[in-house]
Parts: C-alpha cells; structure tokens; sequence
C-alpha cells in the first residue's frame, strides 16, 4: 500500500546537484546537492592545481587577505550563504547566514577537505572517526597548512550509522583507498537512492571494505551514482596490488647491499605495513621519523598499527640537531617521547644493511651524514609527485643525490584508485539508471560500458 503514492511523489521530484570542484579533474571535489529545502555539499576540497597559474612558492594568500585574492581570480565560487564572515570582509560579497545543512566529508585527502576552513563555522560537517583523527594529527604536524578550520558542529559517523540531514538518510559506508577512513556514502533522497562513490580501490588488504559498499549500493537500486573515475581512462595500466608493492620491496631489500631508503605517503596505512613486512622479513629495522612515529603513536586508535615506542622492529631517527650532541632539549617536546627508540646518523652509518629507513625529499640532507655505501631507494608514491611537470626540479635535484651518493632508484606503487576494470564491474554490478563521472579527466570512457551518462561541468547544475 501506499507505493503508488510514492511513485508519483518520486516521479514529481527533483533533485540538482551542482558540482564545484571534481567535474573533469581529478579531485577538488565540492558538489552540491539540494533537494527540496536540504542543501548538502559532498566533500570540500581543493583541485590539484588550485591556484597554480596565479600562485608560486611564497606569491601565496595568507590568511589575512580572505577570500578576496581566491575571488580574484575566480578561484573559489562567489556563493553567499557558505563562507565565514572573517573572510568576506575586504571582498563584494555579502555575509548571508548559512543555508547549507551539511558538509559530508568522504575521507581525509586534501582534494576532498582542504577547503573545509573557508566554511562558516556554524555550518554543521560531517566526517568518518578516522578521518577526524587524521587531519587532527596532520593540523597538529603542520600547523601552517593543514588548517581544516573551526566548526561548531562537528559530527563524527563510522560505517552502518545512518545521518538524518532534514528529510534525507545518508548511510555512510566504508571503502578502501590509499587513506584510512575511506566511506562512500548511499544516499536517500526524495526521488529514490543517490550513491557517492568518494574515492576507492579493490586492490588492496581490505577491498572487503569497497565489496560491502558495492553489496549495498546494489542492494539500494539507485536512481543515479556519482562515480570516481580516475583511472577509467588508463586501458593499458597494468593493476599493481597492493600485495605486488610488498612482494617488489621484498626483493629490492633482500637483494641490497646496504642501507635501503623508502619514500611513501605517510597517511597510507596499508603502504606503511607493505614496508614494515619486507624489512621484518628481511631481519631488518625499520628506522622511522618523528613525525611518521607520531603518527603511528596517534592512530593506532583507529587502525592496526605498530606501536613505535614498543616494536622492536621499529626505531626512530633524530636528526641532527643545535647541540650537536642529540640532547633531548634539541627537539620539540612531542618528539622527545620517542627518545627511548632514538637512532642517529652514527648507528646507521656503522651497520648501514641493517636498516631500511623512510627517507622524504626534505630529508635527503641526511644522506651527508649517513654516507651511503651500494644503497637503493625505492620510490613508493604516486607517480604525478615524482613524474609531474610541476615537479621537474625537484626530480633533478633527487636524481642529482642519488648519482652523487651512488644510490640505486626503484619504484614500488599501487594506486589508491580502482583500476578501469574493477570500475566497469563496480558500475555494472550496482547498475544505476544514472552515471556521474566525477574525479576523472576522461568521464566519457563511462559511456562506452552504460547507457546514460551525465556528463557534469563546474559550477553548472544539473537537473535529475
Ligand atoms: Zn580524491
Ligand atoms: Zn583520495
């Protein structure tokens, strides 16, 4: 009883999604949804190259000039009702008190949150536990830029919870990607079920995660899914697993002669235990930084993880420091809590095959005092960080440190995105009467494998 009242109510509504950031790039995503007279926004985050044609190095805003330089240069949408008042103050657009009900946050990567800090505080924003404790730890590590703001209502969710936001019901579910925290998020709307994809991967420990979120999206028969598309486009890549990543590390180390460097995202839990394992199976240490140690340390709360004051595969590198002496007094007092697991340039250089150490971009200075003898460095991030135009220079520089200390370079990755093959089975098996691409640069591949694909513009709305 009572369906067909439904159906027509459904067949009477409608519902607009505007995206502003996340159409035709990958990342930035920022699209909202508004159905009768709730407003939500999925996701707040900045593009990738937010601000590059305009910005460089120091020629940067600071926080003092508010949204003026961003409206600019037609940076950020000129929407009242959403920003905080602070940051109207020197710009021609008015402060209107909110109406948008909600900020729902997919996971912690800054191209789904970094603009969360423009908000008006009294806007409420949604976001996973873990996600929450990441960007806590990050705001606390870099003060200076990862700010996600103050928000009056701050509401935290774990998977199976189901958020009443007016007349919606959103179910957040969670995915795997290269983040802990990961959710996609199913929708209930007037018009029947909306499925958020965020961003997810199938081939990593816990593609379990992404399997559930899948089961349910299908389960949901929804009437249109706003998917990720980044590799869609990418035919010939082959699908390195996660798995693979821990298997090419495991050769690399055990076939080394000396010390091995890593590098990789520390935020990506499962690429920390790929690393962790090929040095533990190689009988190896494993020598951390105090910032990756933190980490570790404060997010063992909500994910799986060594504790580094306890491992004893795990030490921690102090780096050298004022006195010259490594006293504790020569570092901050969060880093001093590790100073029962210190190692020094001095340990390392003595017995370099021993360890396997975490080396970022920042701290190749290091290597002056470790002198490396036959090492390798095996590079574990995505391959734009490396490989990216933008990035040219600090490549030479890397590869200049690396020819000069005779240091042998590999690369070990796996993306954090779903290869073309697993989205095509993820969009088949959830079957929904609408596609979305968002968060690629080729959603038209979408229509080569269904049906009805809306193809969404920044800042244009569209009308399901
Ligand atoms: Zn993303
Ligand atoms: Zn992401």
């Amino acid at each position: 009883m009572g369906t067909r009242n439904d159906l027509t109510l459904k067949l009477f509504s409608m519902i607009k999604l505007t995206p502003y950031g996340g159409a035709n790039e990958i990342g930035g995503n920022k699209i909202l949804l508004e159905d009768k007279d709730a407003r939500i926004y999925l996701d707040f985050g900045e593009s990738f190259d937010f601000g590059e044609d305009y910005f460089y190095e120091y020629l940067a805003p600071r926080t003092a000039n508010g949204l003026e330089v961003y409206f600019e240069f037609g940076l950020l949408p000129k929407v009242s009702g959403l920003y905080a008042k602070e940051l109207l103050k020197f710009t021609d657009l008015p402060y209107k008190k909110p109406d948008i009900d909600a900020v729902l946050i997919s996971h912690s990567h800054t191209d789904h949150t970094s603009h969360l800090s423009f908000l008006d505080p009294s806007i409420p924003v949604y976001m996973g536990h873990g996600t929450k404790a990441i960007m806590d730890i990050y705001a606390f590590l870099y003060p200076g830029f990862q700010k996600y703001g103050e928000h009056e209502q701050l509401h935290t969710f774990k998977t199976g919870d189901k958020i009443k936001i007016k007349h919606l019901i959103i179910e957040p579910v969670h995915v795997e990607h290269s983040v802990p925290g990961a959710y996609g998020f199913i929708i209930h709307t007037s018009k029947g079920n909306l499925v958020y994809t965020g961003d997810l991967r199938l081939h990593g420990p816990k593609k379990e995660y992404t399997l559930e979120f899948i089961d349910k999206a299908r389960k949901a028969k929804p009437f249109a899914m706003l998917c990720e598309g980044t590799r869609i486009g990418s035919e010939q890549e082959k699908n390195m697993a996660e798995e693979d990543v821990n298997k090419s590390m495991h050769e690399i180390i055990k076939n080394s002669k000396g010390i091995v460097f890593t590098y990789f995202s520390m935020s990506n839990v499962d690429r920390f235990w790929s690393v962790y394992k090929a040095a533990v199976e190689n009988k190896r240490i494993l020598v951390i930084d105090t910032k990756l140690a933190y980490i570790l340390a404060n997010l063992r709360s909500i994910v799986k993880l060594p504790d580094p004051l306890k491992d004893p595969n795990i030490m921690v590198y102090f780096r050298f420091s004022k006195s010259c002496e490594f006293q504790e007094k020569d570092y901050f007092k969060w880093e001093r809590e590790f100073f029962s697991k210190k190692i020094t340039f001095r340990e390392i250089k003595a017995a370099q095959k021993k360890y396997v150490m975490v080396m970022n971009f920042f701290k190749l200075m290091e290597l002056v005092y470790i002198r490396p003898e036959n090492a390798d460095f095996i590079y574990s991030m995505a391959e734009h960080f490396y490989e990216g135009d933008d990035n040219e220079e600090m490549r030479q520089v890397v590869e200049n440190w690396m020819a000069h200390f005779k240091v042998k370079f590999h690369k070990a990755h796996c993306s954090g995105h779903a290869s073309r093959e697993d989205l095509i089975q993820m969009v088949k098996t959830i079957n929904p009467q609408i596609i979305i691409p968002i968060h690629t640069q080729h959603p038209k591949e979408f229509e080569k494998f269904h049906s009805k694909v809306l193809m969404p513009e920044n800042e244009k709305t569209l009308v399901l």
